[in-house]
């Protein structure tokens, strides 16, 4: 009903609503105690019971239904903080129960809208003080009894837990929108694979452990053949179609610590680790085939084919730019040669083969 208001701070009124409804409904109690010695005309305890019960409700409203919620919220806050200050001069400044009041009020500003709101919430408790002055004219009480002492222990002790308690959801909000906002840059929106930055780091760390460690590691690119005439031909739809079902095929396909992702376009890329160029080939072919034997009732006609270039680690590769240099290079050739195969950079088959035999 309200979700034209999201996006405008209706989940800061949310989050704000239940500490709002504990901290007034048991401050009152503690102003309560106060004014319980003082003689006060009746409509300051009903004024202080609205305040206290109903309160925390109909501002929650007002804000819900606000066409900027923030903004009826943060008008809330102020008049929380004026209520504090007219209800601190009330109970003459009862050190007890006012301390209470307008610390816990300054703490719930400063955790919602920083310094500013924390001035702006000085001004307003002020601006209460001077209202009440001006109503009963000012007192001090500096002594306070026992019960004013007690009353006051729930608010001391329950809305710091309370506050805590919203501080704590909120960090653990945060952390997970964090954790789901670095997958998402790391995801490619298409196909749910890598994309290609996130790709290249992992090229980047591979490259380093094989120099490091003595390990093998083949990297392929593949590329749709004639993909420009599956878009012309069938559409983009379609085309959309055939990225995600080689993208499914690839995950379907692969070992668990192999890393696909799609290096942009057309061409996925790969990472098959502790492999040897003759196991990364037969997988590819195996791919290949796969992929080729794909047949679409709704669209006979279509046939899909794929270029495959491989290249294995070797020691005399200096980054891991001349690493993906070579496995484009042998799928250039595999394109050359009359697309449709797989194909590999010739010269790193003699050490790989040793270093895995069959
Ligand atoms: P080749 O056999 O030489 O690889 O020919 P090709 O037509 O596959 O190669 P080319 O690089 O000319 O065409 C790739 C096409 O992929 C061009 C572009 O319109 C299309 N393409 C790129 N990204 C997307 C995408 O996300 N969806 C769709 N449907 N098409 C895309
Ligand atoms: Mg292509």
């Amino acid at each position: 009903m309200m979700d034209n208001n999201s996006g405008k701070g209706l989940s800061f009124v949310r989050r704000i609503y239940p500490p709002r409804i504990i901290g007034l409904g048991i401050g009152m109690l503690g102003v309560m105690a106060g004014i319980s010695t003082l003689d006060k005309p009746q409509w300051v305890w009903w004024l202080l019971l609205a305040n206290g019960l109903l309160w925390p409700h109909l501002a929650y409203q007002l804000a819900r239904r606000a066409p900027v919620p923030y903004h009826a919220e943060y008008r809330n806050l102020l008049a929380d903080s004026l209520m504090g200050g007219f209800w601190a001069a009330n109970l003459h400044f009862n050190p007890l129960p006012s301390v209470t009041i307008l610390s816990m009020m300054a703490m719930n500003n400063f955790a919602a809208g920083g310094q500013r709101l924390f001035l702006k919430g000085l001004l307003a408790q002020c601006l209460g003080a001077g209202l009440s002055i001006s109503l009963f004219g000012a007192g001090l009480e500096l002594q306070a009894t026992s019960l004013q002492v007690y009353a006051c222990l729930p608010m001391l002790t329950l809305y710091p837990m309370a506050v805590g308690w919203v501080c704590y959801r909120l960090a653990m909000k945060l952390s997970e929108h964090k954790r789901r906002l670095s997958a998402l840059s790391r995801t490619d929106s298409l196909t749910g694979l890598l994309n290609h930055g996130a790709w290249k780091d992992l090229l980047q760390l591979k490259f380093q452990i094989c120099q490091q460690q003595r390990c093998g590691a083949v990297i392929a690119i593949i590329d749709i053949d004639h993909f420009k005439s599956i878009n012309d031909t069938y559409g983009h739809v379609v085309g959309d179609c055939v990225l995600s079902q080689l993208s499914s095929e690839l995950k379907r396909n692969l070992r668990e610590h192999d890393l696909a992702g799609r290096y942009g376009g057309d061409e996925f890329c790969l990472i098959l680790p502790d492999t040897s160029l003759e196991h990364a080939r037969l997988s590819m072919e195996r791919l290949r085939e796969h992929v080729g034997s794909y047949r679409n009732p709704q669209l006979p006609a279509l046939r899909i084919s794929l270029s495959i270039g491989l290249a294995s680690y070797h020691e005399n590769l200096i980054s891991p730019e001349a690493w993906l240099n070579e496995a484009d290079k042998a799928l250039y050739t595999a394109k050359n040669s009359g697309r449709d195969q797989v194909n590999f950079a010739q010269l790193d088959l003699a050490p790989l083969k040793l270093a895995y035999p069959e």
